[in-house]
C-alpha cells in the first residue's frame, strides 16, 4: 500500500521521539516501510528518546510538563486524528484520512497486511475487476 512518503519525512523530522512503530501507526504501515522510506532519504531512523523531551505524535508540539508519564498527545483531537491514517487510495489515487478499522481493503482478510487501500466502495471494486478479474480469480471474486 502507497504511503505518502513527505508526510513520513515531515513527522519523523517534527517528532524526533517517535519510534518507528509509532509513525508506521500513524500512516497504517509497518516499522519496517517507514525504516526503508527514511534511510532511502538519508534521514537519521533512530528515534531520541534518551533527550527526554516528549513531542505530541500527531502535530509535533513538544509536550512541557507531562514527565515521562505515557502522554503522546497534546490534545484528545490530537489523539483522535492520530487514529485517522493517511492513504492513497490505489484506484483513482487521492489521499484522504479514514481510521485503520474502517478502511477497505483488499484482500479484505484483517489478518493479512493489506496490500492496497480505496477511497470508496467505487474504487475497490473496479480495481478488483481490473486486477483481478473474474476469469482470473474466480474463488476471491464471489465474496466482493
Ligand atoms: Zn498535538
Ligand atoms: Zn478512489
Amino acid at each position: 500500500m502507497k504511503v505518502d512518503k513527505k508526510e513520513v519525512i515531515k513527522m519523523r523530522q517534527t517528532n524526533q521521539c517517535a519510534t518507528l512503530q509509532e509513525i508506521g501507526n500513524r500512516f497504517g504501515v509497518s516499522r519496517e516501510r517507514i525504516r526503508q522510506i527514511l534511510s532511502s532519504n538519508n534521514i537519521q531512523t533512530k528515534n531520541y528518546k534518551w533527550l527526554l523531551r516528549y513531542y505530541c505524535l500527531e502535530c509535533g508540539t513538544e509536550l512541557v510538563g507531562h514527565g515521562r508519564a505515557n502522554r503522546k498527545f497534546c490534545s484528545v483531537s490530537c489523539c483522535n486524528s492520530y487514529k485517522r491514517i493517511t492513504v492513497m487510495c490505489d484506484n483513482c489515487g487521492a489521499l484522504f484520512k479514514r481510521r485503520a478499522s474502517e478502511l477497505l481493503w483488499y484482500p479484505n482478510i484483517p489478518a493479512h497486511q493489506p496490500k492496497h487501500s480505496f477511497c470508496s466502495r467505487k474504487c475497490l471494486g473496479s480495481y478488483t475487476g481490473k486486477h483481478y478479474g473474474f476469469g482470473a480469480h474466480p474463488r476471491t471474486c464471489k465474496k466482493g
